[in-house]
């Protein structure tokens, strides 16, 4: 093991599957780390024949999973919420060694995951039914809510931890069971979720943790009838391929695919605010989260003065080994990620974009790239259209507001949207004018566990958190009763 832990039984290499570590695939996973290129782990993998085996243990578990009483399944997942904040620290270690971010983001990831288990154990006792007025006297009506089945998830490397605790946890406290298969950077943070939750009494089989080549394994999961819903979260172009491939077997879905964030900043803003608010709403996990600002859109008459603060606080940001106290931006997740964001910054310069800070490869190693702020920025601009997923903030100069909202409604995508500004009116009127699902006034970072998340149009469907997220692993059942006066 490469990685210092208090407890080394959370370092695990092998998927989990029906309660077991299987241990017998020749094909190994390199993990790596991006802040020095170290191979961390290598984590054996699984086929679709392991796949299949995965299907058919949660299955089995979740005819009895879901006889279990809500008051028990919130007794379990409140013990892994338990035992994840027990364990943070060396969640968050794995963590950063294996993603990259900063430990202190690590560690609010490891919070923020465990939070999704408090909260939806205490949904699953509020799963309640209805009981409707019938069409005659010698009959009633109720409604039930029944889990889904089966789900399958499929998640992304940026968030290891909570992108999987926020699928989990309403699917066991729907009383789903779930088949797990995470990002092929992040692994290990998946199988140290699996071994807490082993611990906390979640029963063999009802989470599966299995990891192996997508194109190998991720038909098995979507061809499957046993798998009756997938919640996907990942870019926008795997979501379109996975929602077709659901299509022949008519599974539900839940998609958190890719955002296009715009952070607007009107001339009446507390511009000091707004500054602190784009950089961390920015530089977050290096850019690299789905609701990260992806285009800041200044005001005419304030753009000087905002991208002169912009770029001062920006400059002051600390890049290095996000292992390392005091960092507060790591490398990007891998070579391949430096290339793509340098690739953005190249266009945009070449179509006219002006360097404002950074805009090149750090020598820190080659998965760093300098914090970067780029201005002149025009809406036919690659920088402008694509979602960035690295410290780049492009900044584009509006008129008024009307040219505003234009601006930020001009892509496909539906996620996550900012702006700034003191006057009341505003607020209402631009947060109901734009097309997101998500809206922050006056806050670069809108997450929480009791809040819906989710996006609309190329961003996806379904929400994440709040007491909404239940019903996406809930059936809802109508049952007419008749005869009652005989
Ligand atoms: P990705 O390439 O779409 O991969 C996401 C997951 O899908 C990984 O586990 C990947 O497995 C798997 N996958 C890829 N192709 C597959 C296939 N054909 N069949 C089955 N599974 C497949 O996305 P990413 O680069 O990891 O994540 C970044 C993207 O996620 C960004 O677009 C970001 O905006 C989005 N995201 C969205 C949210 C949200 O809540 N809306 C949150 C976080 C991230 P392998 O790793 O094994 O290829």
């Amino acid at each position: 093991m490469t990685i210092d832990l208090s407890d080394s039984d959370l370092f695990k290499t092998s998927s989990y599957v029906g309660g077991q570590w299987m241990r017998d695939s020749s094909r190994q996973l390199a993990v790596m780390n991006p802040a020095t290129g170290e191979v961390i782990a290598e984590v054996a993998t699984i086929g679709a024949a392991g796949m299949l085996a995965a299907i058919t243990a949660a299955h089995d578990a979740m005819l009895a999973w879901r006889e279990v009483p809500a008051k028990v399944r919130a007794q379990v997942l409140r013990r892994w919420f338990d035992l994840m904040m027990a364990h943070q620290e060396d969640l968050a270690i794995i963590m950063t060694t294996e993603q990259g971010k900063t430990l202190a983001e690590s560690r609010g990831e490891v919070a923020y995951g465990a939070a999704f288990m408090e909260w939806f154990g205490e949904q699953a006792k509020r799963i309640d039914g209805d009981v409707i007025p019938a069409p005659s006297s010698d009959k009633r009506v109720v409604c039930i809510k029944q889990p889904v089945g089966v789900v399958a998830a499929i998640t992304p490397w940026n968030f290891p931890n909570a992108m999987i605790a926020r699928k989990a946890a309403p699917a066991l406290a729907a009383g789903c069971s779930i088949v797990i298969k995470p990002a092929s950077e992040t692994p290990l943070s998946a199988l140290a979720m699996a071994e807490l939750a082993e611990r906390a009494g979640v029963p063999a089989g009802v989470l599966n943790v299995v990891v192996g080549a997508s194109s190998e394994i991720g038909p098995a999961l979507t061809d499957s009838p046993l798998v009756r819903k997938l919640t996907f979260t990942g870019s926008t172009d795997v979501g379109r391929r996975l929602e077709q491939a659901c299509a022949a077997t008519l599974k539900r879905t839940s998609m958190e695919l890719g955002g296009n964030a715009p952070f607007i900043v009107f001339d009446d803003a507390d511009i000091d605010a707004a500054v602190q608010g784009a950089l961390i709403s920015k530089y977050r996990n290096s850019g690299q989260t789905c609701v990260c600002t992806n285009r800041i859109l200044v005001q005419a008459t304030i753009h000087d003065v905002f991208v002169d603060k912009l770029v001062a606080a920006t400059a002051e940001l600390k890049m290095g080994n996000g292992l390392d106290e005091g960092v507060q931006q790591g490398p990007l997740v891998n070579k391949k990620a430096v290339e793509d964001v340098d690739r953005l910054v190249r266009l945009s310069t070449e179509a006219g974009a002006r360097v404002a800070l950074g805009g090149a490869h750090s020598d820190l190693g080659p998965c760093y790239y300098q914090p970067t702020v780029l201005t002149g920025i025009t809406s036919e601009m690659a920088v402008f259209r694509n979602e960035i997923f690295g410290p780049v903030a492009p900044v584009t100069s509006f008129a008024d507001e009307a040219e505003a909202i234009a601006l930020a409604n001009d892509t496909e995508f539906g996620l996550a949207s900012y702006f700034y500004t003191r006057d009341i009116g505003r607020v209402w009127r631009v947060s109901e004018a734009l097309d997101y699902g998500m809206v922050g006034v006056n806050e670069g970072i809108i997450s929480n566990e009791m809040a819906p998340f989710g996006g609309v149009k190329a961003s996806g469907s379904g929400r994440e958190g709040s007491k909404y997220g239940i019903d996406d692993y809930l059936e809802i059942k109508y049952i007419l009763m008749g005869g009652l006066d005989r």
